[in-house]
């Protein structure tokens, strides 16, 4: 992982607002890993980035749905919460792969718990790294995976 930037928040508000200004600067075909315990702010982070695009659609952890989609945006954003899989074959049996393809990928897709699925994002992204400083306290560390 090549660093791009890093930054805290104080506030779960704060950490959307950094989703947010990553959207207007983001153009579609982008992935990002998003990395950090549960209740680190993933889906946050990804709530301020759908806002960012001006999307109105509900964010919420597709803990069980495993993929959320939200249109309405500049473009579609393709929510992964990988949190309840626990191989690549899984992935690959539920069709997940083409997800990853930058060639034919028409908007950005996110992943909540990468680590799940080892192998499946074979092509360059974006990783997203929230660590717990304290209760409402988190860094949030960016950088690009070639
Ligand atoms: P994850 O998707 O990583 O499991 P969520 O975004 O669902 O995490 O939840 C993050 C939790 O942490 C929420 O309860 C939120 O209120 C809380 N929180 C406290 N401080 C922050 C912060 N600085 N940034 C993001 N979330 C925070
Ligand atoms: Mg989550």
């Amino acid at each position: 992982m090549d660093k791009i930037f890093s930054v805290e928040t104080s506030s779960p508000m704060q950490t959307m607002q950094v989703g947010e200004k990553l959207a207007k600067t983001v153009k579609r075909g982008v992935v990002f890993t998003l990395k950090g315990d549960l209740g680190a702010g993933k889906t946050h982070f990804v709530k301020g980035f759908v806002k960012g695009l001006g999307c109105n659609a509900l964010v919420t952890s597709p803990t069980f749905t495993l993929l959320n989609v939200y249109e309405g945006g500049d473009f579609t954003v393709y929510h992964f919460d990988m949190y309840r899989l626990s191989s690549l074959e899984e992935a690959v049996e539920l069709g997940f792969s083409e997800y990853f393809d930058l060639n034919s990928l028409d908007g950005v897709v996110f992943v909540e718990w990468p680590e799940n699925v080892d192998g499946l994002i074979k092509c360059p992204h974006i990783e997203i790294e929230i660590q717990k400083i304290d209760d409402n306290r988190r860094k949030i560390i960016v950088g690009s995976v070639k």
